[in-house]
């Protein structure tokens, strides 16, 4: 199967690498040229736009910010969709609206093109050691199909149900992950004030039960102040607009998700947007 990829950033350009090591024909593309100059070296063709892409491959993955530039990537000028063969397969594994998902699956559907959502959790460090988590939405036969491609990026690989469900699982995902960052915040400048010692801090509580990814990943960061992206504060905002937006449609209560909503705008309008997400504790402790 020959795989065209999309959007070479942070998590992008890691998963894609992963493909060729997995020995995927991979051909490339992102709007920033020079991001596909590592993949070329590792055999990938590149090409300068998605339209360039679509001979190249039969299955097309996009790794992108946001909703628009997958509708960009997908319907826009230059955009995959009117160059697809009928029986290509688009898997969308940036995190977007699950609604805007279902309506390009249906879009590209009446094309012949088959699409799955299967947006990622693991962070940076995942996409490098293939170790993410995937959670898969669309049609069970296709994601059947492409379970070697998932296989080779991720290590938990889920089947959700239909088009918009690995989206939504993703949502839930970054609702629970928020609240626990905003938990290790709160640790971590409650140590740091009463004086404690911050590594002895970080290992008691990782053992006991307030232990979490976000405690034992992102605690050490925000300790030693290293707020280099990783997850940029700027897309973990969107998440959790995503997330107030479902909420929303469904009529359920969140006040956690709201106050994680709000203090990641904040601090996206105080000019943190492009630190790593444990940059939120910069809210509090400016400089
Ligand atoms: P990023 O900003 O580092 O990468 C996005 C890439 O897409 C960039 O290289 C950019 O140049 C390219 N791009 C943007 N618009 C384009 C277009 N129209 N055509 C072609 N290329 C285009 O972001 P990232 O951190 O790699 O995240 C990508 C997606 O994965 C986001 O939806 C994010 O929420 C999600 N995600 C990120 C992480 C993480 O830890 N960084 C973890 C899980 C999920």
């Amino acid at each position: 199967m020959r795989v065209g990829f999309i959007g070479l950033g942070i998590m992008g350009a890691p998963m894609a690498a992963n493909l060729v090591k997995a020995g995927f024909p991979l051909a490339v593309h992102d709007c920033v040229r020079e991001r596909a100059a590592p993949l070329e070296a590792l055999g990938a063709r590149a090409a300068g736009s998605p339209a360039e892409l679509a001979p190249m491959a039969d299955l097309f993955i996009t790794m992108l910010p946001d909703t628009p530039q997958v509708e960009a990537v997908l319907f826009g000028e230059g955009g995959l969709a009117s160059v697809l063969s009928p029986g290509s397969i688009v898997i969308d594994m940036s995190t977007i609206s699950p609604s805007a998902t279902i309506e390009f699956a249906r879009r590209l559907g009446e094309r012949g093109v088959e699409m799955l959502d299967a947006p990622v959790s693991g962070g940076e460090p995942g996409a490098r050691q293939g170790t993410l988590s995937i959670m898969v939405g669309g049609r069970r036969q296709i994601f059947e199909r492409c379970l070697p491609v998932f296989e080779a990026m991720g290590s938990k690989i889920v089947y959700t149900g239909p088009n918009g469900n690995g989206q939504k699982t993703k949502l839930v995902n970054q609702v629970v992950g928020s609240l626990n960052l905003l938990a290790a915040v709160e640790g971590i400048r409650l140590a740091r004030s009463a004086g404690l010692d911050l590594a002895l801090t970080l290992e008691a509580v990782a053992g006991g039960a307030a232990g979490s990814w976000m405690w034992s990943n992102l605690g050490p960061k925000m300790a030693a102040r290293d707020y280099a992206p990783g997850f940029m504060i700027k897309l973990h905002a969107k998440d959790l607009r995503l997330a107030i937006e479902l909420v929303s449609e469904l009529g359920l209560e969140a006040p956690g998700t709201r106050l994680c909503h709000e203090l990641f705008e904040k601090a996206v309008a105080h000019g943190l947007g492009e630190l790593g997400n444990p940059g939120l504790i910069r809210l509090w402790e400016p400089g």
